[in-house]
């Protein structure tokens, strides 16, 4: 049988620990491979001299650095790029790189696919295929083209993160803490339908901030835009936020993509302007970009000024979210992988 060997990259500095302890290394050597791993970013443990020779052999046996190279990159006219990642299983993810004047984004995948099933979103489309490890959600870090640039990380791209809740928050810790790549929680937002089993306990163990799809502040019109609001309803979730001080080290947000005809309507700016009263947070607006086999059109931009103007004048900071990445399928709600699924599945049943 093939002799797999486990990823390093991922690890948390315990995980580390529980390395070197099971190769009889030194407790210190933990904290040098995480040197080696998340500050010098080093692709193999050759690389790591600081550990003897004798030592950097054992490793090998059974591990591995485990960054692996984006395997395909589309470029947008605005400067976006969206990298394909293969998974050590054969699985495909997307991240989005979006560069601006003072700040660089990455758009993070937590899952091969999605669960919830939104309407609205290519992903959902597509069905849940697998979680994705650390090592896999922090190789779309490690292994970007552009990673010494980044500003920021959001966790927005396919997946539902709290759906892969253990996973993302050891990512999340790797992310954040001294030993790893030290990054302030404030450069890292984490956006969710809501889940029951999952919010309170990221709210409790993150400090990163949080961003909740909203999309519709009527439960049975978010119902039918989005399954989630079944098992737990935007109302519920608002009730749970009550109990805890967003005006402090977080931001929550709301997005709310705008559907014409649907959603858009100073109605629906009042009843969102309602269910967020006493609340700290912003609300990001967000143009709709048509997919196929949807029959959603997004607002127009007349009507979205109004809604963040009716929003901004009761309170609220209200921004437009600039569209990036539309022309190579890289804006929100745009990302599959559905084809290079279908066809790795296809070329393994020919062989
Ligand atoms: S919008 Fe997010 S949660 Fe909804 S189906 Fe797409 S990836 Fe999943």
């Amino acid at each position: 049988m093939e002799n797999v060997r486990r990823p390093l990259l991922g690890m948390t500095l315990h995980e580390l620990q529980a390395v070197t302890a099971e190769l009889g290394m030194p407790k210190f050597a933990a904290k040098q491979i995480a040197a080696w791993i998340y500050d010098k970013k080093v692709r193999s443990i050759d690389e790591m001299t600081n550990l003897s020779l004798k030592h950097r052999l054992m490793l090998n046996e059974r591990y591995e650095v485990g960054a692996s190279a984006p395997v395909e990159a589309m470029r947008s006219v605005d400067g976006t790029v969206k990298y394909l990642y293969r998974t050590s299983e054969g699985n495909y993810v997307e991240a989005v790189y979006i560069p601006e004047a003072e700040r660089a984004t990455l758009c993070v995948s937590s899952q091969v696919g999605c669960k919830m099933n939104c309407q609205f979103c290519m992903t959902g489309k597509q069905g849940f295929t697998a979680n994705l490890t650390p090592a896999q959600i922090l190789n779309q870090i490690y292994s970007l083209p552009e990673r010494d640039m980044l500003t920021n990380v959001v966790f927005m791209g396919m997946g539902e993160p709290m759906d892969n809740l253990d996973n993302v928050l050891r990512a999340l810790e790797v992310l954040t803490a001294d030993y790893g790549y030290a990054w302030s929680p404030k450069r890292i937002t984490v956006s969710t339908v809501g889940l029951r089993k999952g919010l309170r306990r990221f709210i409790e163990e993150s400090d990163c901030h949080l961003a909740i799809s909203m999309h519709s502040p009527l439960p049975e019109q978010r119902e039918s835009l989005m399954p989630a609001e079944k098992a737990y309803s935007i109302t519920e979730m608002i009730d749970l936020l009550h109990d805890y001080d967003f005006s402090k080290q977080r931001r929550l947000s709301f997005e709310y993509i705008m559907f014409k005809g649907v959603n858009d309507t100073p109605l629906y700016a009042k009843e969102v302007a309602h269910l967020l009263r006493g609340i700290d947070c912003r609300i990001n607006l967000i143009r709709f970009h048509a997919i196929p086999g949807v029959d959603l059109e997004g607002s127009s931009m007349d009507r979205m000024i109004a809604f963040r103007d009716y929003l901004t004048q009761h309170g609220f900071y209200t921004t437009i979210r600039a569209s990036r990445g539309e022309d190579i399928f890289a804006a929100c709600g745009m990302l599959s992988t559905a084809r290079q699924q279908h066809i790795d599945i296809s070329k393994k049943q020919q062989g």
